[in-house]
Formats: structure tokens, C-alpha cells, sequence
């Protein structure tokens, strides 16, 4: 059966685009979360819209599951391929991108890198705000897939308010293409972080906007976590706007630290790093109301970091935490809460409470001008108790979330890692509602079925153990 499947993926994309082997598919068998593993029978890269949608119709009649796959740097185990599964990667997807200068708008192949995209609008004079930290690697496909975030989510929003329509394949075998407006919004809206379980988008329209005419960076410590989620909501009560409103913890600067000397203080409880965006005059006016607001709530080094090297520094650390993080302890899973503003303190204060009670490593950071809080649980996979008590712990973060009024994800998605807490987000009937429509959509239930919406009867937790 294995071979016959094979055989047929073949016979659609080219035996060279085919990857069978063990070895081969090493990579495929993961993404960025760690601890989650999958067992593909193969891989298979598409290099056309209609090509992905015959490797769709062809899993639909033969009942194989397939997971469709960006860049992998999922960390929710968005695109953890079930054993036995087919990874379709959509990385040979890369026309584009073009801007339309007039029109203000980018079109991108599914594999295009967002980071190339940025980069393309920069060129011409624009900007395209979507920023995961992952930009350099991840894709317009991923991106729409997740309705990813950033740093820039604060301002300017997330992709799902600069996607304008998408080319989809579906399992009629179909390529078929949603624009926005009367009926199209809802089909565009329905795609979008709904994490490759309806279908596979094969390419993304997305608007542009005008560059900011200037930038200004700001960088405050503080005696504590809590202390600095008081700081961002006194500053947002001024009613300045930052393009940027980051944050680490103690945890994460040790972290950062541990990897490359950045100069960072082991005695810093906690760090905001600002970026203003705007003309000269507003960098002037929301600079000084951001240095008072940060003085008067208690910062103990506010930094107007002035050099471009300066600036370039205190980012890189920001944009370093995950990949530092394995120096504490090899084993990481994280949320990536969203909870309002007013609650951040709260939720701050909740987070540090738990991990000092459960006596467990947690690393906070995370967009914390719009809410979002990445609890990351750093613990010794080796050990059977840590593991556990990670688990447990991962539960809980969620919790903190939903009673904080927030949501289980601002950015990474559920996947696999929030599927189980999904019910303490909403009621059976909402979770049986959201079973039906991917049903629609994927009448077999092959298209990354494992992900999202639990079902009453099973729980993942077998994959969790699997790492
Ligand atoms: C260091 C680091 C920093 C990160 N920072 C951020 C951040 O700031 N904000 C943020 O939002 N995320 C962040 N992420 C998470 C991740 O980068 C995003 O979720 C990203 O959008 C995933 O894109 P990808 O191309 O890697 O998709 P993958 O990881 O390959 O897939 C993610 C999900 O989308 C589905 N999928 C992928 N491509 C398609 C497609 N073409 N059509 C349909 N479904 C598809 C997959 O099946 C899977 O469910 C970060 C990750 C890392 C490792």
C-alpha cells in the first residue's frame, strides 16, 4: 500500500520531488516545538496550485492523512506529520513577490518567505507590518495559516487585517480563489488561522501601507515582572502607541545571556524594549511622554538608546530568547496567551506565583503592548517528574489565560500543544460546531485531523510522550 501511495505522488509532482527515506525525512517528522515528533511515510513538494490540489483529491481517495508544511517553525506542533502521514510542503510556492506600487498590495506563492516580502515592500518605499520573530525563515503560507503576529501586531495588527484574498486548494481537486468583500470575507476569514485543517493556500494578497518616516528605541529595566506589566499599562494609558512594546523577563535575559554576552545585567527583574514609529516631531512628543511615563512607574534605567548599534543590540536580544533558551534546560514547550491590557499585571503576577509554587523553570517574554505572553516551561526531558510537571504547569499557564479574560493563542495557533485545553476555552457545542465545518471542507478528515478541535473521546497526550 506504502509504495502503491508513493508511486501515485510520483506520478503527480516527479519522482525527484518525492522525498521516501528515513533519513530523508528527519526533518519532517518535527517542527520548532520541542518534545513533538511524527513518524511521515513521505514528503512531497508540489510546484504548482493545481499540482497541490491533485496530491489532495489523490489523499482524499485513498484516506491517507497529509499535513501541510511551511517552513516548520510552527511552535504549537501545527505541522507534526501523524505516523503513517504525507508532509505536503509548499516551498517550491514561490512566485513573487510582486508589489503593486499603485495599488498598495503584494502577491506572494505560498513559500515565499516573509522576510522577502518586507523586504520587497521596503525596496519600493512601503512596509508590510506582519513580523513573527521567525521572519527570515517562515512563510506566507505558514503566515496565513497561523494569522501570525509580532512585535508590530500592537500598532498595526496582524495578517489577517492585511490579507485581501487567497488562492486555496481544496479536495475537490480544485484550486479556487476568495477575495475580500460581500461573500468573499468570510471564506478569506474562515482560511485564516484555521492551521492547514480546511485546506492548503497556495497564495496570499496582502496590503500594503506606508513606511514609518522614523523610529526611536527606548529600553527600561525593572525590580520585577510585575512592575514592568504595570509599566506597559501606564504607558498605553497615555495614549501613545508604540510600534514595538516587547518584553523579558528574568528567566529570559539569563537566558539571552547564557548564549552571547550582550551586556545584560543577571540583576535586571525585568526588561521593555520600545520602538516609536512616526515623524520627527511625534518621535519628539511620544519619546518624552514615553521616558516620563516609564520614570514615574518605577523603571530603574530608562535608555533613549540613541546609536544604531545600540538599537540593533537590545533587539537582537529580544529576537534571541527562544533559541536561548535550551541553555537553561533542553526541554521548552510554551503558550502564547492573549489577555487584555488592563489584566497583564494580573496575569504576570499569577504566572510568577506558579512557577515559584510548582518550584518549575518558566521563561517569560512576549508582545506585551497587545497582550500576548509566551510562558515558555523550560524543564530536563530526561527526567519523567520535570516532564510531567511541565505538563501540568502548561495547563495551568492556560488557565491564567482564559480566567485572565484572554484567549489560549494570540499568534502560534492551537496545533497539537493546546488541543487538550481547548474545552476550557469553550463549551462542547462550540467545539462540536468547529468539528462539523472542517468536516465541509474535508469530508475523509485527512487533512490534518489530529490538530485544534479535540475530541471528547481522546486526548494527545501519547505524542507528548513520544519526543
Ligand atoms: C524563533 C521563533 C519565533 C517565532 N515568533 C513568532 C511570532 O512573533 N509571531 C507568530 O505569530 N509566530 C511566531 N513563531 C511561530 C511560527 O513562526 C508561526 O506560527 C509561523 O506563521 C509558521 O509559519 P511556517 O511557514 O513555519 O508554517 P509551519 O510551521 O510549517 O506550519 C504551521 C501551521 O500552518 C499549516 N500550514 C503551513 N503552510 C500552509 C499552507 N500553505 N496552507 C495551509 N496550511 C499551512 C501547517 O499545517 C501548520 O498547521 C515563531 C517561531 C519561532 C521558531
Amino acid at each position: 500500500m506504502a509504495v502503491e501511495i508513493i508511486d501515485r505522488l510520483e506520478a503527480v509532482v516527479g519522482a525527484a520531488h518525492v522525498l521516501r527515506s528515513r533519513a530523508s525525512l528527519v526533518s519532517y517528522a518535527v517542527d520548532a516545538t520541542v518534545g513533538y515528533r511524527g513518524e511521515p511515510l513521505a514528503a512531497v513538494f508540489p510546484g504548482t496550485a493545481e499540482e497541490t490540489a491533485s496530491v489532495l483529491q489523490l489523499a482524499r481517495e485513498i484516506g491517507v492523512t497529509v499535513v501541510g508544511r511551511g517552513a516548520g517553525t510552527s511552535l504549537s506542533a501545527g505541522a507534526v506529520p501523524p505516523k503513517g502521514s504525507i508532509v505536503i510542503s509548499l516551498s517550491r510556492l514561490r512566485r513573487g513577490p510582486y508589489i503593486d506600487r499603485e495599488d498598495l498590495t503584494v502577491r506572494a506563492g505560498a513559500g515565499v518567505t516573509t522576510l522577502e516580502v518586507q523586504s520587497a515592500a521596503k525596496a519600493a518605499g512601503l512596509f508590510y507590518p506582519p513580523d513573527p520573530s521567525s521572519q527570515d525563515v517562515t512563510t506566507m503560507g505558514g503566515n496565513a495559516a497561523t494569522n501570525a503576529g509580532g512585535p508590530h501586531a500592537l500598532k498595526y495588527g496582524v495578517t489577517r487585517q492585511y490579507i485581501t484574498s487567497l488562492e486555496v486548494a481544496d479536495f475537490s481537486g480544485s484550486v479556487v480563489t476568495y477575495n475580500r468583500g460581500t461573500a468573499g470575507e468570510m471564506m478569506v476569514d474562515l482560511m485564516i488561522g484555521s492551521e492547514g485543517t480546511l485546506g492548503l493556500v497556495t497564495e496570499v494578497h496582502a496590503r500594503l501601507v506606508p513606511a514609518p518616516e522614523g523610529y526611536r528605541t527606548v529600553t527600561a529595566t525593572f525590580d520585577s515582572a510585575q512592575t514592568a506589566a504595570h509599566a506597559t499599562v501606564d504607558l498605553l494609558d497615555t495614549g501613545v502607541i508604540p510600534g514595538k512594546l516587547e518584553f523579558m523577563d528574568d528567566v529570559s535575559i539569563r537566558a539571552v545571556q547564557a548564549a552571547r554576552d550582550r551586556g545584560l545585567s543577571l540583576e535586571i527583574g525585568a526588561l521593555l524594549l520600545i520602538e516609536l514609529h512616526g515623524d520627527r516631531e511625534s518621535l519628539s512628543r511620544d519619546g518624552a511622554v514615553t521616558l516620563e511615563s516609564l520614570r514615574n512607574s518605577g523603571a530603574e534605567n530608562v535608555r533613549d538608546a540613541v546609536s544604531e548599534g545600540e538599537q540593533r543590540r537590545a533587539w537582537e536580544a529580544r529576537g534571541a530568547i527562544t533559541s536561548s533558551l535550551a541553555r537553561l534546560k533542553p526541554g521548552k514547550i510554551g503558550e502564547d496567551i492573549c489577555v487584555p491590557r488592563t489584566n497583564l499585571p494580573q496575569a504576570v503576577d499569577r504566572i510568577k506565583k506558579l512557577a515559584s509554587e510548582r518550584d518549575v523553570l518558566i521563561a517569560l517574554f512576549g508582545h506585551i503592548g497587545d497582550g500576548t505572553l509566551h510562558p515558555n516551561v523550560i524543564y530536563e526531558p530526561s527526567s519523567k517528574s520535570e516532564t510531567a510537571a511541565a505538563r501540568d504547569v502548561l495547563g495551568e499557564l492556560a488557565r491564567i489565560g482564559i480566567d485572565s479574560g484572554g484567549v489560549l493563542s494570540g499568534e502560534h495557533g492551537l496545533g497539537l500543544v493546546k488541543r487538550d485545553f481547548v474545552p476550557y476555552a469553550w463549551d462542547w457545542d462550540t467545539i462540536r460546531a468547529m468539528r462539523r465545518l472542517k468536516r465541509e471542507f474535508d469530508p475523509a478528515g485527512v487533512l490534518n485531523p489530529g490538530i485544534m478541535w479535540p475530541d471528547e473521546s481522546e486526548r494527545n497526550s501519547d505524542l507528548w510522550d513520544r519526543g
